[in-house]
């Protein structure tokens, strides 16, 4: 009854009749085998528990039940595996494969990159190995800009960077790799018994055979019916692989071993399949059909500890070899060269590999790309168009940006994984230089908070504080003040009317919404007005030094006394509401109307500014009213003047009720 009460179905009130179903009887006469599966290995005549009742629906139902639970007993032993290894628990396997891996490894295959491409994702791998990687990685896989933009050309071209490191790499790993490519060719085109030959020859270059090698002859193997030669390099690849590899190469190996135990052992054929994480395709289902219920909860006591005794004493001993190789050994000196921005002439930072197989730090990539605007982007070192690529870019931004958490498409760019990895690993130093010199250039360029401060300056309009600011970015010095805004999560900036102006507002970032050929379109609300001290540049943009002001009467709220700004104020929103016609419009153009209770001062400046805006004076008479220093002493005054300007509208309007 325990093994029924554990299955994965809903308990009915008649367990008895349900277990029959559920449970294969071994007295049953066999079954034709069923077509839909189609393992690597057909079952062993003398399987030892023979099929059972005729497939009834209900009974495939149960086998799949049961196989469904066995590879999530797998599961959970998997990641209890993991856990005894390195104390974590919740990595997917390809975020926890890299540290398993060298520097020139493969992030797909796990051994030495062959002819490296780099992928829409950031990662690197063999030419052959891109379909593989984008089927199992969706993020590798890009969607263009409204789905009709041509391919990018992320895994065509060779990265330029890693191709020339792989030639450091020994002669003897560089022939192993071609082996081994040759070998899955040779594979895919059904020659099994060359593949095999190809795969032998990989493994004889090596010092210590290649897992994913093992694993591909165990296979290969399998298809010539040499059972005992594919179940013995399975042995090999699992004991390597739950050594020194990653839990997805561990899974791989668990799949050929439990494909080649198939014909000799089903509890324990069963127990690998299940951690080699098989569906259907892989036989476990018809595996779970052909056992008795008492071998079946052989097999789940099994995955619960992790360990299937008869397995682990047929593994061989790997202790030997189990030091991680380095692929390659390199002068410091040719290698830091190779390391270099040919942009800024530094060393990479953030390395961002581009389609045609070339490497930028991605803040040079991305002022190169800023100048979309008058010419369509193109690689710095071989002109390859990256037009498409930054409508790729782009185009996430747009998906991904909210009000929460705004982005830009330069945000976007990848960052080379593997190349990250071997400038972190050969020059840690150099690297957290380059790190904290960026970040202090970035904070400086933005604007630290302070008393008196330095700030980005757009010049544009007369912008109010509690008053909108919609704005079009298409200038290339404009879309890296913006991105710079957004990634230091400061998201606001300085807005004057005319260069050298004494005074300005300063405009907080509400949303981003970034257009594919790189302009983007913003919205902002003033909320300070600033002085300016003096008057920088930075990177073709303006800054200032600023010191915040603020009006200095009329600023606090004064009960009952204040009766006639409030007053003004109250017959100023008489006017506006009178003129007003769609208010919610006009609200979206101007930002929401601010309050007239006095909250923010009895003369109401934030629904002043907001009148101001609705009011479409001539920006020299906003400036004035806004920072000249009569207005900002008396901001009664602004006030009555505005009230004086909407009560002149009101006479001016014609009565139309
Ligand atoms: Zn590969
Ligand atoms: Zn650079
Ligand atoms: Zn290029």
């Amino acid at each position: 009854m325990g093994s029924s009460s554990s299955m994965a179905r809903p308990k009915t009130a008649d367990p008895e009749k349900k277990t029959t179903e559920a449970t294969p009887a071994s007295t049953a006469p066999p079954t034709p085998p069923t077509p839909a599966v189609t393992a690597a290995v057909t079952a062993a005549p003398d399987s030892p528990d023979g099929p059972d009742s005729p497939a009834v629906d209900a009974e495939v139902d149960a086998n799949a039940a049961a196989a469904k639970e066995l590879v999530q007993l797998a599961t959970d032993a998997m990641r209890a595996m993991r856990e005894v290894s390195d104390g974590s628990s919740d990595v997917s396997p390809v975020e926890k494969s890299p540290e398993f891996l060298g520097e020139l490894d493969c992030v797909q295959c796990e051994s030495l990159l062959f002819e490296p491409t780099t992928l829409e994702d950031g990662s690197t791998v063999c030419r052959p190995c891109v379909k593989k990687r984008r089927l199992s990685t969706p993020a590798a896989r890009a969607e263009l800009w409204g789905g009709s933009a041509p391919g990018l050309g992320f895994g065509t071209a060779a990265n330029v960077i890693l191709t020339d490191l792989l030639e450091r790499c020994p002669a003897e790993q560089a022939a192993a790799a071609e082996a081994r490519q040759r070998g899955n060719g040779l594979f895919g085109e059904g020659k099994y018994s060359e593949a095999c030959e190809a795969y032998s020859e990989a493994i004889e270059y090596c010092s210590s055979p290649d897992i994913v090698v093992l694993c591909n002859r165990s296979l290969a193997r399998m298809k010539l019916e040499d059972t005992e030669g594919a179940l013995t390099d399975a042995q090999w690849a699992v004991a390597k692989a739950s050594r020194c590899s990653g839990p997805a190469m561990l899974a791989k190996a668990w799949l050929r071993l439990g494909q080649a135990l198939r014909s000799t052992s089903s509890a324990s054929a069963a127990f690998a399949l299940a951690l080699g994480g098989a569906d259907v395709s892989d036989g476990l289902q018809e595996l779970c059909a052909k056992m008795s219920r008492s071998e079946l909860q052989q097999v789940k006591d099994w995955l619960r500890d992790g360990r299937c005794p008869g397995i682990e004493e047929s593994l061989p001993d790997v202790q030997m070899d189990m030091d991680k190789v380095p692929n390659a050994t390199f002068d410091e000196d040719w290698l830091r060269s190779q390391l270099e921005c040919p942009l800024c002439l530094g060393l990479l930072w953030e390395p961002s590999s581009i389609p045609c197989g070339h490497t930028l730090c991605r803040s040079c990539l991305a002022r190169t790309l800023d100048h979309a605007f008058d010419t369509s982007p193109s690689c710095p070192m071989c002109r390859a168009d990256l037009s498409g690529y930054l409508a790729w870019l782009n185009a996430q931004a747009w998906t991904k940006g909210s009000k929460a958490k705004l982005t830009h498409g330069s945000a976007q760019i990848p960052v080379n994984r593997q190349i990250s990895a071997i400038i972190e690993k050969y020059f840690p130093t150099e690297s957290r230089e380059r790190q904290k010199q960026i970040a202090m250039a970035e904070a400086e360029a933005v604007g630290m908070p302070g008393e008196a401060m330095n700030v980005p300056i757009f010049i544009c309009s007369m912008a109010m504080p509690a008053v909108a600011c919609p704005l079009h970015i298409f200038e290339p010095r404009y879309r890296l003040m913006m991105r710079r805004c957004i990634d230091s999560g400061q998201r606001q900036f300085g807005m004057c009317l005319f260069p050298g102006a004494q005074f300005g507002t300063m405009l907080h970032i509400q949303s981003f919404k970034q257009l594919p050929d790189g302009r983007s379109q913003i919205k902002t609300i003033g909320t300070r007005r600033f002085q300016v001290l003096d008057w920088g540049e930075k990177d073709g943009y303006a800054t200032g030094r600023i010191r915040w002001v603020e009006d200095t009467n009329g600023v606090s709220k004064q009960d009952g006394t204040e009766a006639t700004p409030m007053t003004s104020a109250v017959r100023l929103r008489k006017a506006v509401d009178s003129l007003l016609k769609d208010r919610s419009a006009l609200e979206e153009q101007l930002g929401p109307m601010p309050s007239t209770d006095g909250s923010d001062g009895p003369s109401c400046p934030a629904f002043v500014f907001w009148c101001m805006g609705l009011a479409d004076l001539p920006p020299r008479i906003c400036y004035e009213l806004c920072f000249g220093e009569t207005f900002r002493e008396d901001a009664e005054k602004r006030l009555t003047t505005m009230l004086e300007i909407y009560e002149k509208k009101i006479r001016a309007k014609p009565n139309e009720n």
